[in-house]
Formats: structure tokens, C-alpha cells, sequence
């Protein structure tokens, strides 16, 4: 069968690359799984997940795809196509009626860079509000400047207020990088495979609004040291004093504070942020 035509619209690019493939399915280390696939495409990715697996869902928003992976991969007893917007979608309503595909234990996607953000926050949540269901492992290609502020370390350029809130609620690891090559058409930009492992952070924020707020304003401006991104909401002596007892330098920008310095700050700060 003729492959489909990649369409803009939905940020469609197949991927080619064996190797890139073999190493998304080891990332996942699959032993009898429930996985959650987003946008499956052509089902290149699907069909190198379902021997290992127990299961698997996969939802794609294109309907003339989805008729093409109907046709295909229709009578696969372990597969659950969808058709739908994987944002806009209530899955465990939409799984509901099937007993043998609840809840997905796992996440392995190649995703529509378009909403990366969106689909994170989907998965795992946001500080605020953590995601009730969670995965034990996320696996997703991504660009690859998305997934360098994924894995980023305190200190590093990299580190921004993206990796605070996604490392506040998961562990990321990068896999591999991918090269744009890898796929058609290619992307303007490089990829990369992450694996995020949601986990509960020790000790969580007592006021998770109060940290989103801090590390909103503690990124303001990137270049600026903390203090001076956040003089709008404490007198520059009280903030020093407040960094010195948290052992942190009152002189360090934002990307020097690691994940648990910040819940310490947002913990400790006896202001409103
Ligand atoms: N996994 C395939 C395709 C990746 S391209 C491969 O590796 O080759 C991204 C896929 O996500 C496309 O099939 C696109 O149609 C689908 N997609 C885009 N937006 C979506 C959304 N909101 N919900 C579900 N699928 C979506």
C-alpha cells in the first residue's frame, strides 16, 4: 500500500531511521505494558511496539490515517486505534467500554512538535495540579532544543523554568539525539528520544501555586541574577538574608537553583508571590 502524504497541518513527519526505532522500543523496555501511543502516522512505531506489549492504544487526530491503520491493523486483538485529538480527549472516558485496554502504564510516542508543551502537561500534569492517573515511564521524540531543557542540569544554559516544572514532577533522561534526516520530510530541526519517569519529589512544595508563580518570576529576565527578577515581591536585604540561610549564592541567577532549591525557597519565602 502507498504510504500516506505527510500533512503540515498535524506536524506529520514519518519517521525512517531503524536505529532511531530500535532505540525508542528499548527505551521502553516492555514487558507486558499497556501503551499509550500518540499520532501513530503510518504505524511504523505501532507495529515495533505491539509484540513487546500487552497492549495498545493509539490515538491519532487524522481521520484518513486512522482508516488506513483501521484497514491494516484492524484485527490486531491487542491494539485500540482512536480517532480523535489526544488534548481535547477524555481518555478514560473514551476507554471505558474496553475492560482489556485501561489504564495505560506506559507512554511511547513519536509527538506533533506543535504541542509538545501541551501533551507534557497532559501526561504528567503541572506543579499545581500533578496528574492524578501517572505513567511509570514516558518515552517521546521530541526536538531536540525541547528535550536539552528536559534533561537540562542546574547550571547549565539549557536549565530553564520548563525543566523545574517538569523535573519537579519526573525524572528526564535523555535516550538519544535523532537526526533530521531521520525522518520524511525531515524537520527544520534536530530530534531527540527523552524518557520521563514521574515520581513524587522530596519534599514536595507546601504551596505548589506559590512555586509555579516563583519560578514564573524567578525566570524573568534569564540573564538577571534571582534577586533582581524577584525585587518586585521582597526588599533585596530580606531575599539576601532568606538565600544566605538556605545555603543558596545571593549572587546565582536562576538556572543555578536545582529543583529541591527551589521548592526550599518557595517553602521558606514569607511572602506572596
Ligand atoms: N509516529 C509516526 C508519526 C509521527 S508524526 C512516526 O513516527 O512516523 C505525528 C503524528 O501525530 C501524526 O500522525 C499526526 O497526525 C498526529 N497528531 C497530530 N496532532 C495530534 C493530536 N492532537 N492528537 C493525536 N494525534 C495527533
Amino acid at each position: 500500500m502507498r504510504e500516506p502524504q505527510p500533512r503540515k497541518r498535524f506536524a506529520q513527519h514519518w519517521l525512517k531511521s531503524e536505529k532511531a526505532l530500535n532505540q525508542i522500543i528499548k527505551a521502553a523496555d516492555l514487558s507486558l505494558d499497556r501503551v499509550l501511543e500518540i499520532g501513530p502516522g503510518t504505524g511504523i512505531l505501532t507495529r515495533r511496539l505491539l509484540p513487546g506489549a500487552q497492549s495498545v492504544i493509539a490515538v491519532e487526530i487524522d481521520r484518513n490515517l486512522c482508516e488506513k491503520l483501521a484497514q491494516q491493523m484492524g484485527k490486531i486483538d491487542n491494539l485500540l486505534l482512536i480517532q480523535g485529538d489526544i488534548l481535547a480527549m477524555d481518555l478514560e472516558e473514551q476507554l471505558a467500554m474496553f475492560p482489556k485496554f485501561q489504564n495505560p502504564n506506559k507512554v511511547v510516542a513519536n509527538i506533533p512538535y506543535n504541542i509538545t508543551g501541551p501533551i507534557i502537561e497532559k501526561l504528567i500534569g503541572r506543579i499545581s495540579s500533578p496528574a492524578t492517573k501517572t505513567f511509570d515511564l514516558i518515552v517521546l521524540l521530541v526536538q531536540k532544543e525541547v528535550a536539552e531543557r528536559l534533561y537540562a542540569k542546574p547550571g547549565s544554559r539549557a536549565f530553564g523554568a520548563l525543566s523545574v516544572r517538569v523535573q519537579y514532577l519526573a525524572e528526564c533522561e535523555l535516550i538519544c539525539d535523532v537526526p533530521a534526516k531521520a525522518f520524511y520530510p525531515p524537520p527544520k530541526v534536530d530530534s531527540a528520544v527523552v524518557r520521563l519517569r514521574p515520581r513524587i519529589i522530596e519534599p514536595p512544595a507546601i504551596n505548589p501555586e506559590k512555586l509555579e508563580s516563583l519560578i514564573k518570576l524567578g525566570f524573568g529576565s534569564k540573564r538577571k541574577m534571582l534577586r533582581n527578577n524577584l525585587k518586585g515581591i521582597i526588599e533585596l536585604d530580606n531575599l539576601t538574608k532568606l538565600l544566605e540561610k538556605l545555603q543558596i549564592n545571593p549572587q546565582c541567577r536562576a538556572e543555578d537553583l536545582s529543583v529541591a532549591q527551589w521548592v526550599v525557597l518557595s517553602n521558606n519565602l514569607q511572602v506572596d508571590v
